[in-house]
């Protein structure tokens, strides 16, 4: 099922769903479903899977020489989401990107969504490769999310890149895209952004899973703002649990997001990581209470494999 029909059988009543992200290449998929396990009791309806592209690495030779090899260090979002639909039969949403990959290539990894019986996508533009300043696209590939977007809408109206193709099969994926209420870290101004995340619901669509955020305020007038310019899809709040001392400059730095001076404040008083996460659990919940009373569709949790904190979070919350 759709994440859209999800939604609406929930009648208002406030989902809980989660993200995880592949394990490193080489471990096994049983540390994915210890982690998902203990989190079935709150039945997510669906459950995102984030993709991971190609990054550099330099390799020395005895010689002294570097070389440069490239890596996906996170492989197998699809065989996850296969794998989370037959163990859970939950909903799996694969992200996919325009980074790494041409238009080609996505129409394949489509096509292989499609045959799996997975109908929902995060389409999602991705970030520039670990080592270089800009995004820059792939030969002949997407270059904004919303570029992606009318690829997989094209589809989902029959429409593939080989033109000559007679009566092709339409798929029929449900598309989630990104918002930032706090801006994306490259857009001039928060305007400008919702300007383009507009253009992607006016493009097709149907629902938005915000970045984390700890204030809920940012949320609000996000969701207020989408609102006066017409943006009437669900908006679905993402949010991570506190866990470490480290998240005070690790958060900010990588998403590009404010700490409220309350969580700093908490953080900083705690002796250990133990104190750390606690802090994090209740502010976690605090959050989750005041978004759930506001009427959020889904409340999204960012579990980054680790199920303890959203464990205890949805107890309280759910
Ligand atoms: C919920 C969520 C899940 C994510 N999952 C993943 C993941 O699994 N893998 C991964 O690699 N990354 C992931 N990301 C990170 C995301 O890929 C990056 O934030 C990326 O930099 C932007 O992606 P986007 O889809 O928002 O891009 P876009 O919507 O393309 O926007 C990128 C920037 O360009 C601007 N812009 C948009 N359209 C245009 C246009 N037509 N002309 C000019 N400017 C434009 C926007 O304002 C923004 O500043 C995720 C982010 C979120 C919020």
């Amino acid at each position: 099922m759709k994440v859209t029909e999800h939604i609406a059988n929930a009648k208002g009543n406030t989902l809980f769903s989660l993200e995880i992200i592949p394990p490193r290449k080489g471990e096994n998929i049983q540390n994915i479903f210890d982690h998902l396990d203990p989190l079935m009791e709150f039945k997510p309806p669906f459950i995102d899977v984030t993709y991971h592209r190609e990054e550099y690495v330099y390799k020395k030779h005895p010689n002294g020489l570097l070389e440069k090899k490239t890596t996906r260090k996170r492989p197998g979002t699809v065989g996850i989401c296969a794998a989370l639909k037959h163990r859970y039969n939950v909903d799996p949403v694969p992200h996919i990107i325009c980074g790494g990959f041409n238009k080609e290539e996505t129409e394949n990894a489509l096509i292989d969504l499609n045959f799996l019986g997975i109908d929902n996508v995060l389409v999602l533009r991705g970030d520039a490769i670990k080592s270089e300043p800009q995004f820059k696209p792939e030969p002949g590939g997407n270059n904004y999310a919303i570029d992606l977007l009318h690829q997989v809408k094209g589809m989902n109206e029959g429409n593939y890149l080989d033109d000559d193709m007679e009566n092709a099969n339409p798929t029929d994926f449900c598309i989630g895209v990104a918002g930032y209420p706090e801006k994306h870290f490259e857009a001039p101004s928060l305007n400008s952004d919702l300007k383009y995340l507009k253009q992607k619901v006016d493009a097709g669509a149907e629902y938005i899973v915000t970045q984390m955020f700890f204030d809920n305020q940012k949320f609000f007038e996000f969701e207020k703002k989408c609102r006066a310019m017409g943006i009437d899809v669900p908006i679905i709040p993402g949010l991570k649990p506190f866990k470490t001392k480290n998240q005070l400059s690790v958060l900010p730095s990588f998403f590009k997001i404010d700490l409220p001076d309350t969580l700093v404040d908490a953080v900083e008083k705690c002796k250990d990581n133990k104190e750390v996460q606690q802090v994090g659990i209740e502010w976690g919940i605090q959050q989750s209470k005041e978004l759930k009373e506001h009427g959020v569709p889904v409340l999204h949790y960012y579990s980054m494999g680790k199920s303890s904190s959203v464990q205890k979070i949805a107890k309280a919350v759910f």
